[in-house]
């Protein structure tokens, strides 16, 4: 089974909710937040293995062109432009659909590949863990988030998704048999947090929420719950300490206080996810 956890916005938590369950449970973890991956920072694995991601983009045979411009009206991302005097592509902005080529009845295309990112493979004690990373620079991060979840073995995984809402977390939640949704007690919170609902609602897939920096009260989060009949799976207190050991890379899990709240989280997963 694959659980995606996902927050409407950045700065929620959903890195510590992910890693500190990923241990508790025992589930491999994945890291799809290509742009900026820190789980690897709190669960430290050994590195076993890299590989890189490539894309393929186009190339002019500038001969062979007639400048029909059949290829730039095709392509649906811009990434190319007739001069006049020669068809322009801009490679970062290909996404490799392959429209152009098959078009050009000159047949002045090909294609040639570069790298991306790449994404990483390691274990700590008791999990696997993988992560992808996306180049300083590349605006697409789709292709190293796809490499990453193609191909993953029948087990259970953590997917800690990308922020927001984007093709990004589009992309990671089709490969999810189910959903956490990671917010805190506030309005910005909320307000996120009901974009993000409307995503994951069209998977179709189980779904629950997690509070972290949760103040105790019957708070904004909760009586959404309540009013929305939308499964609240547990609590993260909003804490000093906790602050503390997030900002020395510790896990949370590994403290009894946070434990017991790690553990209450996993047993309502256990109720309301298909467990394998
Ligand atoms: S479709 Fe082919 S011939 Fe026409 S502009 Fe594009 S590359 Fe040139
Ligand atoms: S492969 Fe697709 S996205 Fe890339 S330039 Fe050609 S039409 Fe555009």
């Amino acid at each position: 089974m694959n659980i995606a956890i996902l927050s409407g916005k950045g700065g929620t938590g959903k890195t510590t909710v992910s890693t500190n369950l990923a241990i508790t449970l025992g589930f491999n973890y994945v890291d799809c937040d290509v742009e900026e991956p820190n789980g690897f920072i709190f669960l430290n694995p050994s590195i076993l293995k890299q590989e890189d991601v490539m894309v393929e983009y186009p190339v002019i045979d500038q001969e062979k062109c007639n400048l029909c411009g059949t290829c730039v009206k095709v392509c649906q991302f811009n990434a190319l432009a007739n001069t006049g005097k020669e068809i322009v592509v801009f490679n970062k902005l290909c996404h490799d659909c392959g429209a152009c080529k098959i078009v050009c009845k000159q047949n002045a295309l090909t294609y040639e590949k570069r790298t991306t990112g790449k994404v990483e493979s390691g274990a700590t004690e008791s999990i696997t863990c993988h992560r992808g990373i996306l180049n300083v620079g590349e605006p697409m991060a789709v292709p190293v988030i796809r490499t990453l979840l193609v191909g993953l073995p029948d087990e259970n995984h953590l997917i800690d998704c990308p922020p927001g809402t984007s093709c990004n977390v589009v992309t990671a939640l089709r490969y999810a048999d189910a959903a956490i949704l990671v917010t805190e007690p506030s309005e910005f919170g909320l307000h996120d947090l009901k974009m993000a609902l409307e995503l994951v609602k069209l998977y179709q897939i189980p779904y629950g929420i997690v509070i972290n920096k949760d103040d105790g009260k019957e708070n904004i989060i909760k009586k959404y719950c309540k009013s929305s009949d939308t499964t609240l799976l547990g609590t993260i207190p909003y804490s000093m300490e906790a602050a503390v050991l997030y900002s020395r890379g510790s896990m949370l899990c590994v403290d009894p206080s946070y434990r017991v709240n790690f553990y209450a989280i996993t047993e309502k997963m256990k109720e309301v996810f298909p467990w394998k």
